[in-house]
């Protein structure tokens, strides 16, 4: 059992993680490059039983290309993305894996929306690479 912990960049909103091995996944959407005012995202996904969190959470309600729900929650003090749900992946936590404490474990497998990837955005390899979502 691995119990990895994190926080938004103000402390105030903060988790645990109880997974050894989350799939961790690059997102180069626009949506995850407007949340996060960056090229894209770096998520841990686990089963959403798997992730305890607390704080001063603020609920974005986005939508995916699908049309689903993508709920997004950020820290209401400082504005830190800290983690999403997403209809689309029921029961499934998708934590913004930039907030967790030690980053050093995080090895992307998988990067999805590339087909709007910012050009200089390298793609290291070794990760499954995907226009849109996988399948
Ligand atoms: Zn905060």
């Amino acid at each position: 059992m691995t119990l990895r912990a994190g926080s938004c960049l103000c402390g105030q909103s903060h988790f645990t993680l109880d997974d050894d091995q989350p799939t961790v996944a690059i997102c180069h959407c626009t949506h995850c490059q407007k949340s996060t005012s960056s090229a894209y995202s770096v998520m841990a996904i686990s089963p959403r039983e798997k992730f305890t969190v607390s704080g001063p959470l603020k609920k974005f309600a986005d939508k995916g290309d699908s049309g689903r729900a993508v709920d997004r929650w950020f820290c209401a003090e400082c504005g830190s993305p800290v983690w999403a749900e997403a209809e689309a992946m029921p029961d499934t936590a998708i934590v913004k894996a930039g907030c967790f404490d030690d980053t050093s474990w995080l090895k992307p497998t998988m990067q999805i929306y590339c087909d709007s990837r910012q050009e200089w955005a390298p793609i290291p390899g070794g990760t499954a690479n995907f226009p849109k979502m996988p399948g």
